[in-house]
């Protein structure tokens, strides 16, 4: 870290009073994507080794407030291993990765919002021992190398960064756990009914107008073989014999709609342990069961807790700034300059 003395100083007294604000290492990452791929599952938090570098030597906060991200110095592992960048360059490539320009500029700033304070969560509570984040979508936020996107693109994603400087997301006082996804299917969900922990700014909430998203509805259809050996795999006590359209019985849901658990040949599984074992798109889907197999229709794409990115979206093209979008779908929070 080149800094002055005067710089340490003040950054090691921002980081102290940061530190207030931060939430233990909490859900993992983005669940995001609205480009088509697979839905992300947070994966469990990686415990900081006792051989890390200190958070600061990883994240350095600003001597000069007026421009945080630019102030801000960030070790980031990529492919081709640990880049320092400052916040504004990383969290432009974060924009060029996880969210199209297309999806417009108050969308593009929510976005920001959410993946600064997720972030700045990171830098405090670090997975990797030599970087406060990766660009591993699966782990941390995808990246893609600001360099190499189109200028257009590039202008866009970064004027998104640069109007919202510094603002994060605070639940009384705390940086939030800024969990985000590509599309609900028209409501998003508890994180309760999905990582088992309650947490208050991430409740149920209606999303409407994600219908353009391309994973609004899918099928996902699975012989019955396959989905009885997944079902043992899960659960080796299942009874599945007789008539398929039987093997169904009670379904539980969530305040987001999806499947809290259903009863399956006498046994009940949870909706989330289905779409892991299945890879479904989320965990809002209906279960069709013949002699010809299983079809699960989903609705969503992730795991639906958080901010809709198609969400956002059609927020934005209804005239809804980012603040708007924001609050929407992180309930209670508010937007603060993460240095105060
Ligand atoms: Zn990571």
């Amino acid at each position: 870290m080149r800094q002055s003395v005067l710089a340490s100083l003040a950054a090691a007294l921002l980081w102290a009073s940061l530190a207030l604000l931060l939430l233990p290492a909490g859900q993992s990452a983005s669940g995001s994507d609205p480009l088509p791929a697979p839905t992300r599952e947070p994966e469990a938090a990686a415990t900081t080794e006792s051989s890390a570098p200190p958070a600061s030597e990883l994240c350095a906060a600003p001597a000069e407030p007026a421009a945080f991200d630019t102030g801000c110095q960030l070790a980031v592992l990529t492919e081709d291993g640990v880049v320092r960048m400052d916040l504004e360059r990383y969290l432009t490539g974060v924009l060029l990765a996880e969210m199209p320009v297309s999806f417009g500029r108050e969308a593009l700033k929510a976005q920001a919002v959410a993946s600064r304070t997720y972030t700045l969560s990171r830098c405090r509570n670090p997975r990797h021992t030599e970087a406060a984040v990766c660009t591993d979508s699966h782990c941390c936020q995808a990246w893609r190398d600001p360099a190499e996107a189109e200028p257009e693109a590039r202008a866009q994603a970064e004027a998104a960064v640069r109007d919202t400087d510094g603002l994060v997301l605070l639940y009384q006082g705390r940086l939030i756990d800024a969990t985000f996804f590509s599309c609900s299917g028209g409501r998003t969900e508890d994180a309760a009914a999905v990582w088992g922990s309650e947490l208050p700014y991430l409740k149920a909430v209606e999303s409407p107008g994600e219908e353009d998203a391309a994973h609004y509805t899918d099928e996902l259809r699975v012989s019955l073989a396959d989905f009885q050996a997944k079902l043992e795999a899960l659960d080796h006590e299942v009874q599945l014999s007789g008539d398929p359209c039987a093997w169904a019985e009670a379904v539980q849901y969530t305040a987001g709609g999806g499947v809290a658990s259903v009863t399956l040949g006498g046994r009940a599984f949870r909706g989330t342990a289905l779409r892991k074992a299945f890879g479904l798109r989320s965990t809002a889907f209906s279960l069709s069961l013949s002699a010809d197999g299983v079809v699960f229709t989903t609705r969503g794409n992730g795991h639906r807790v958080g901010m809709s990115q198609y969400g956002a979206a059609a927020m934005a093209r209804a005239g809804n700034d980012f603040e708007t979008i924001l609050k929407w779908y992180y309930s209670g929070v508010e937007l603060a300059r993460a240095e105060e």
